[in-house]
């Protein structure tokens, strides 16, 4: 293994804690930059022999030192989970620009992920500050022309502002046409409908599998945030292969 990898992995972790750090506190109206971290149920802060990712949950067996009630599975899976992706977008970016760009859309994407899987919500507080950012690296790395960046945005937004206004709001909500836009400027328009797509691709065989075995019906609410960020980081990482392999069918 090299001194990067590793030292890009060990970087996922911190970068991991802070993002659990951030779905917590911003579910509780708290602050995410003051105040220390406490124990859920005891209320007792954390030490800093508490707050090293993986190794703490690993070393108290998944509960408070204190009180001992059960910590999360969430966390070290968030920690794990943004090192593992951090490594996977060093080893697939053709330059170190891109490496960074990817790393910090992939933070945001985990926290969307992450807070729609357990509170059914993409809220603005995070998709909105990442439009931002998206457009701004996005124009000033120069990778995607500007005009697919701006249609991008809008072209993906406008796609879920129909289905909302068409069910008056039953199928998708409003936070679902702010993540389309954010993943048309993370993108550019090409890319982001494929990632489109391949939501809709896993979502409906996810879907299906909780049919088939029971698990759900057709009514079931669906996080669908949860499937439009993993597919937004697959097409960041296989977008071009994506379509390459799509266009060979024609050939
Ligand atoms: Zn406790």
């Amino acid at each position: 293994m090299s001194l990067m990898i590793l030292l890009i992995f060990v970087l996922g972790l911190v970068i991991g804690s802070f993002l659990n750090v951030a779905i917590f506190r911003v579910h509780d109206g708290l602050s995410v930059v003051r105040g220390r971290s406490k124990c859920t149920s005891c209320e007792v802060p954390l030490g800093p022999q508490d707050l090293i990712p993986v190794v703490s949950y690993l070393a108290l067996r998944g509960r408070c030192r204190r009180c001992k009630s059960v910590i999360s599975w969430q966390y070290p899976l968030v920690e794990l989970g943004t090192a593992l992706l951090f490594v996977a977008a060093y080893v697939l970016a053709p330059s170190t620009e891109l490496f960074v760009r990817n790393a910090i859309f992939i933070a945001y994407l985990i926290i969307i992920f992450v807070y729609d899987l357990k509170h059914m919500l993409i809220i603005d507080k995070f998709t909105v500050p990442a439009m931002i950012i998206a457009i701004l690296l996005n124009l000033w790395l120069g990778v995607i022309p500007a005009w697919s960046i701006l249609f991008g945005g809008v072209v993906l937004a406008a796609f879920f502002h129909l289905q909302y206004k068409i069910s008056r709001g039953a199928w998708v909500g409003g936070g679902d046409i702010r993540m389309g836009a954010l993943m048309g400027f993370m993108l550019g328009l090409e890319h982001g409908l494929v990632a489109l797509f391949i939501a809709y691709l896993i979502g409906a065989i996810f879907g299906a599998g909780l049919m088939i075995t029971g698990k759900a019906d057709r009514k079931t609410p669906i996080p669908f945030g949860v499937f439009l960020a993993l597919a937004t980081v697959i097409v960041m990482f296989y977008g071009q292969e994506i379509i390459g392999w799509y266009l060979g069918f024609f050939n």
